[in-house]
């Protein structure tokens, strides 16, 4: 029967795993390339399990074997070459606390917003984004860092955009033989500032909005700038006219609150449990004004 609006879906939570499954833990990504390969699509990788054992415990996935790669050599680490490389189970820990104090800031701020202690120490940040949720809170600052994300499978090695990566709600270019092993950031250089803000209903709780902001300044002038946010679309979104209608002018009042306008006729937000499509598009604007101005402050080395 078809939801009414207003209705609220029952939501299944056994609270414990119903599904009989083959569980591995292999040591090298090429043992879990062979596993995923010889165990076909109800093979899945399981990381820190934060979102895929809730998923199997709401009987939203069924997988018939799960491949650990927590066990994995050369898959958690953080690395500054060329820019930043994070192995992609490195831990949400760990990537924040690399990041407080970084030029990264953003990442710290949104990896800060995401769930708890307890969500840091298992969650990873690869399982953030192979979960492809809209409202992934890793996804906006690392869609303005430039990330590229690099997957191996049986037909070898390939490196994307990560805006190339998400497809659609948990829904990624990975191959059922492919894993995330890193994550690539580019470099901020000289006069950079970046900024994270996530509206939710309260404290670690998923995002309405989320937004990221990282851009360069010589001066009153905006030489580079890159706007990414949140659960606002079916993917994490960049608002590239947006980008183009600031870079190269002179920084004004009127101008941020113009873009703002346009990010809230960009978005395309969905009415769900968490808010209506409406107060999603108002709040994009504000947020992305907000997040705006604190990366302008942080170029010239303001703190907020
Ligand atoms: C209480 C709680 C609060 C939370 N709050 C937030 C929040 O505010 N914001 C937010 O964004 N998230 C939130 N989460 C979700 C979650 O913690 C993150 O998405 C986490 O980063 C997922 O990482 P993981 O290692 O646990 O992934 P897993 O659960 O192990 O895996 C998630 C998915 O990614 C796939 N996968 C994992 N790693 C790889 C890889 N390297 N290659 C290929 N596929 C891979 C798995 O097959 C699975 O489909 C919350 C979770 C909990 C339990």
């Amino acid at each position: 029967m078809a939801q009414q609006k207003g209705e609220v879906k029952e939501m299944i939570n056994t609270r414990i795993l119903t599904q009989e499954f083959d569980y591995f833990a292999p040591e090298s990504i090429k043992q879990v390339v062979e596993l995923l390969e010889r165990h076909g699509e109800g093979a899945r990788v399981i990381a820190g399990g934060t979102d895929l054992i809730n998923q199997m415990k709401e009987e939203k996935m069924s997988p018939s074997c799960l491949v650990n790669i927590m066990n994995v050599k050369g898959l958690r680490y953080i690395k500054e070459d060329e820019g930043l490389r994070i192995g992609a189970a490195t831990k949400l820990r760990d990537v924040r606390a690399y990041c407080f104090k970084s030029r990264y800031v953003a990442l710290y701020e949104a990896i800060s917003s995401l769930g708890k202690p307890q969500v840091w120490n298992m969650g990873t940040i690869g399982g953030n984004l192979c979960n492809a949720s809209p409202a992934a809170d890793t996804a906006p600052p690392l869609l303005v860092f430039k990330a590229r994300v690099k997957l191996v499978g049986k037909d070898g090695e390939r490196e994307l955009l990560l805006e190339d990566f998400f497809t659609g709600v948990n829904s990624t270019v990975l191959q059922p033989t492919e894993l995330m092993v890193e994550i690539h950031l580019d470099p901020p250089g000289d006069g950079a500032g970046n900024a994270f803000l996530k509206v939710a209903r309260v404290g670690a709780d998923i995002s309405k909005v989320s937004c990221a902001v990282f851009l360069k300044r010589q001066g009153r002038t905006c030489t580079e700038c890159r706007v990414a946010l949140g659960a606002v679309a079916p993917v994490p979104m960049r608002v590239k006219v947006v980008e183009e209608m600031i870079e190269g002018r002179e920084i004004e009042e009127s101008l941020v609150a113009k873009a703002s306008e346009i990010v809230s006729e960009e978005v395309k937000p969905i009415d769900d449990i968490r808010s209506s499509a409406e107060y999603r598009r108002q709040v994009a604007a504000v947020t992305f004004r907000d997040v705006f101005w604190k990366a302008w402050d942080r170029a010239i080395g303001g703190k907020n």
